[in-house]
């Protein structure tokens, strides 16, 4: 396994069970090492009452700087509806090729849309949000391959179609781009 590890920070309560299973797929995804630790930001700052939710580029900005610096990535994992103002709701962010994304739990559910508790789905939504915003901090772009983890995907079952892998492409990308890190 190569260098410095990717952190996933849990900002909020995540079950092992959870964690442990993203972790690992995005370690094999990403032929990184993963490690997990719990984050001590107060993300209520964060909160818009108007909206009910949270600003998911404030909420990024904190992560970036209070981020450790000795991951090769960093992720923030929120189980708070995230927005951006243009947008009604977010599964997840990043900024390309940077250091920092956050990803969201609260859309994933399938209570929040009437359905029964599936917490295997829930896991596979969750892996592939991840490695779609870490995609994005290793310089990829949104995909147009239909199953391609780097698809864009504004509803649940827009990811509930795509796998959790690269398309041949973006692997091809994601080699090329570390490559020329070297
Ligand atoms: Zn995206
Ligand atoms: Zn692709």
């Amino acid at each position: 396994m190569k260098g410095p590890a990717i952190i996933l920070v849990s900002c909020g309560l995540f079950e092992k069970k959870l964690t442990e299973r993203v972790a690992a797929d995005v370690s094999r995804e990403f032929h990184y090492p993963v490690e997990l630790r719990d984050c001590s930001l107060d993300i209520s700052h964060f909160y818009n009452p108007g909206r009910r939710q949270y600003d998911a580029n404030k909420l990024l900005h904190m992560i970036s700087q209070r981020a450790p610096t000795d991951a090769l990535k960093v992720m923030g994992m929120v189980r708070v509806d995230l927005y951006i103002p243009i947008l009604t709701y977010i599964f997840g962010q990043a900024k390309l090729n940077g250091y920092t994304g956050v990803a969201s739990l609260y859309r994933l559910k399938n209570e929040h849309y009437g359905l029964a508790p599936d917490y295997q789905l829930l896991i596979d939504r969750f892996t592939k949000v991840i490695i779609h915003e870490m995609g994005h901090t290793f310089g990829l772009i949104h995909c147009s391959h239909p199953v391609c983890v780097m698809r864009s995907s504004t509803y649940v079952e827009d990811l509930d179609q795509k796998n959790r892998h690269f398309c041949q492409r973006c692997r091809a990308e994601l080699n090329r781009i570390e490559e020329m890190s070297l």
